[in-house]
């Protein structure tokens, strides 16, 4: 039992949304997924007013005002989306879209990132699956980057980067992991890290909280699929995943294509990694996609064949 289990609903914050079946109350039992204030917010508060200080100089600081909420999967203290019904799964999907929409509009907050951790060496301080959702007052360099990035290869190839990227991987087939008719897990050609893996919409499309019903279905297929893939084949490794969407204030036109990356952690970052930020990947992307491929075959032991990449 811990503070995000069914009858321990009191030791948080008060909810701001849950799942609930039949005339269950706010902060009791009966949820099927719940949403609280992160008791140890690193945004906050969300009617709070911009202060910078220092523009142009090292010392360029701002306060964190913005939200932090933490979506807890389900009431079941070990299951994390892999091993949960895929029904369960809809409604995690569905309530991080909700979340999406009800912060996007505060005034304050320029960019959402939702992030998953899941084993105490991938930073979940709580053992209880749960995602978390940031909301804060500047748009990140990791998808600042990825913008400018893609308006790039825009200009110069005439077309979206990440369809692009799909059509490629559709061709090549060897670091495809998983297809369903609206999306397209691969390890990415590349990659930094042993089988990081990424699921993209096969449609152009900006903003992870427009997806359609039909959208939200596929995607919940492929995002327990994949978290499956990951902890039978791997054997339940600790892992982040983050879902990088369009910013919230940017114009309604943004020429962007969300996508969820997933980054196992099997290896450290050390000396060499972090002095040149260039990274030795010890498990080629296609490689890793071809376990993966076979990860679900097979009875599920709870135990897997050694992935081949520890340092
Ligand atoms: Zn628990
Ligand atoms: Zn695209
Ligand atoms: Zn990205």
């Amino acid at each position: 039992m811990c503070p995000f289990c069914s009858g321990r609903e009191k030791q948080t914050p008060p909810e701001v949304m849950a799942v609930r079946t039949g005339d269950t109350q706010p902060d009791g039992p009966g949820w099927k997924v719940r949403v609280v204030p992160n008791k140890y917010p690193a945004f906050g508060p969300a009617d709070g007013v911009l202060e910078e200080s220092g523009h142009g100089h090292f010392h360029h600081t701002m306060n964190a005002i913005g939200v932090h909420e933490v979506l807890v999967s389900s009431p079941n203290h070990q299951h994390d989306l892999g091993d949960l019904p895929l029904s369960q799964v809809r409604y995690v999907v569905d309530t991080m879209v909700e979340r999406y929409k009800a912060n996007k509009t505060l005034s304050c907050v320029e960019y959402l990132l939702l992030i998953h951790n899941h084993g105490r060496d991938a930073g979940a301080s709580l053992e209880h699956p749960h995602s978390q959702l940031f909301g804060f007052p500047l748009v990140p360099s990791a998808v600042a980057d990825e913008i400018e990035g893609m308006a790039r290869y825009r200009s110069e190839w005439g077309k979206c980067a990440f369809c692009h990227m799909i059509e490629i991987e559709q061709a090549d087939a060897i670091r495809m992991v998983f297809e369903n008719d609206g999306f397209a897990t691969f390890a990415p050609f590349a990659s930094s890290v042993p089988f990081e893996t990424w699921i993209v919409p096969k449609h152009h499309s900006a903003r992870f909280e427009e997806m359609t019903e039909i959208n939200r279905a596929e995607f919940a297929e492929a995002l327990k699929d994949l978290t499956s893939r990951i902890s039978r084949g791997l054997n339940d490794p600790p892992f982040n995943f983050y879902i990088h969407t369009g910013p919230t204030k940017a114009a309604p036109a943004l020429d962007y294509h969300w996508h969820l990356e997933l980054v196992p952690k099997l290896t450290i970052a050390a000396g060499f990694e972090l002095g040149s930020h260039i990274s030795i990947n010890v498990r080629a992307p296609e490689d890793a996609a071809e376990f993966l491929r076979s990860s679900l075959s097979g009875p599920d032991t709870g135990k897997s064949a050694s992935p081949g990449c520890a340092q």
